[in-house]
């Protein structure tokens, strides 16, 4: 069988799917992809197949200042029937207000929506077109960020950050004319929701080692060498290279694509991308703007890998671990989540993680010795997956990523509250997990 990796985009979305010898037949819903210069020319034939005749266009200001000079001319040509929504906030959260907005304006003769965005957008356009049930078209302005092909959303439901499996647009078309404008910072944050990828793959494959947890080797293949492409694509963002923006997007796309094909975002997502929701959560409890998604994911990358720089010199020690667990206090752990994510949100993660057990003796004690039998396996992923701190460190310097959460607006206690908050967003098992098993969570420093 041929890689995943080594597919063309065509083979990739193949509507049959891919049979897979992790047992999973990897699909997506995706009908269309198109990536280049002047690619909005499909736009036209895109609608005529997915059979839209009355579609709304979504947009925020800022992206519709990118976009709208070049759509006009091809829907006047075209004399394209179609209505126009475009939000007003200057900061479009992904919540239940933004959604909300849109439900209000639907009508039901629009028999499809074309998204003109990326992040945020997107996640909105998902989980709207999946809601009304009609198809999602998404016109990219910007390689800033790798759910494009996913079918989750990353939401913000009752002020906690959650991700909805919904639907993933039927065509996403990208025109490079309209990337390359797109502002510094965005390219910044598409890099740096990419160098995530070293540790989310790392956890995931720590993880099914672990818990057991479905791992496929082949998805996790495809994302290393999208990494691989964005890394060297890399140095031409600098000038802007047309080929490099391509290039990148490409590797996003692909990532977003792996997700849908695991059914699960961790390909994708790991401890820093959780660094990223708890800080999130923290400047929305705070009224405060955060920093885009990407940015916030590369400093997240930069903890992680420093904590597995650590992590690599550390012999677990059982003593330890299971001093940690006896002496474990779950009304003070309570009020540790209850000060870390406020009082109504750690409502929420309390009940959950009861209901799930997740500080039970007994399943720490199966993890535990899992963990000191597999160790030297650990280190090797690790050691395979992930660049040294200080390559990443001279990295994103290059780019001019920004390298500490005080840069972008949280302080030491902010930092250290997300990794010990991290453990809690939700039952998935990142080095936050692994930490807190060998009783190290809440000592550690980074
Ligand atoms: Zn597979
Ligand atoms: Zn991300």
């Amino acid at each position: 069988m041929k890689r995943l990796s080594e597919m063309s985009l065509e083979e990739l979305i193949d509507p049959q799917g891919i049979s897979c010898s992790c047992g999973k037949q990897h699909k997506t819903e995706i009908k269309h992809i198109k990536i280049g210069n002047n690619a909005l020319e499909v736009l036209p034939e895109v609608l005529q197949e997915l059979a839209i005749e009355n579609p709304l266009f979504i947009y925020d200001q800022n992206t519709y200042q990118a976009a709208w000079k070049y759509l006009e001319p091809i829907i006047k040509a075209e004399k394209i029937n179609y209505a126009e929504f475009i939000y007003q906030a200057e900061r479009l959260e992904p919540d239940e207000k933004s959604l909300g907005s849109l439900v209000m304006i639907f009508d039901r003769d629009y028999d499809g929506i074309v998204v003109v965005g990326s992040g945020v957008l997107n996640d909105l356009g998902k989980v709207f077109a999946h809601a009304v049930g009609v198809p999602q078209i998404v016109i990219a302005t910007a390689a800033s960020m790798d759910g494009y092909g996913s079918n989750n959303a990353s939401m913000i439901q009752n002020g906690l950050k959650v991700s909805l499996y919904n639907a993933c647009p039927l065509a996403i078309i990208a025109d490079t004319r309209i990337l390359k404008a797109e502002p510094e910072q965005m390219l910044q944050a598409g890099l740096g929701d990419m160098l995530a990828k070293y540790v989310s793959l790392s956890e995931w494959k720590i993880s099914n080692l672990i818990t057991g947890e479905y791992y496929c080797e082949n998805i996790a293949d495809l994302v290393r060498s999208s990494l691989e492409k964005i890394i060297n694509s890399a140095d031409g963002l600098l000038h802007r290279d047309e080929q490099a923006i391509e290039n990148v997007f490409e590797g996003l796309l692909l990532t977003g694509l792996a997700m849908g094909f695991a059914g699960i975002s961790r390909p994708a997502s790991g401890l820093e991308h959780y660094f990223s929701h708890v800080w999130e959560m923290m400047s929305l409890e705070r009224g405060e703007t955060a920093e885009l998604h990407g940015i916030q994911v590369a400093v997240g990358t930069l903890l992680s890998v420093q904590i597995w720089d650590q992590l690599l010199k550390y012999q677990p020690d059982q003593q330890k671990a299971l001093q940690f667990i006896n002496s474990f206090d779950s009304s003070e752990w309570e009020k540790m989540v209850c000060r870390i994510y406020g009082e109504k949100t750690a409502k929420q993660i309390i009940k959950t993680a009861n209901s799930e057990s997740r500080n039970s003796k007994s399943d720490h004690a199966v993890r535990l010795s899992k963990i000191l039998d597999l160790w030297p396996q650990i280190i090797q992923i690790v050691e395979y997956e992930m660049p040294t701190y200080t390559e990443l460190q001279a990295y994103m310097e290059k780019f001019n990523l920004p390298l500490t959460p005080q840069e972008i607006g949280y302080t030491e206690q902010d930092k250290q509250d997300a990794l010990i908050g991290s453990r809690e967003v939700r039952n998935k098992y990142v080095t936050s997990s692994l930490l807190w098993d060998l009783g190290l969570l809440y000592e550690i420093k980074i």
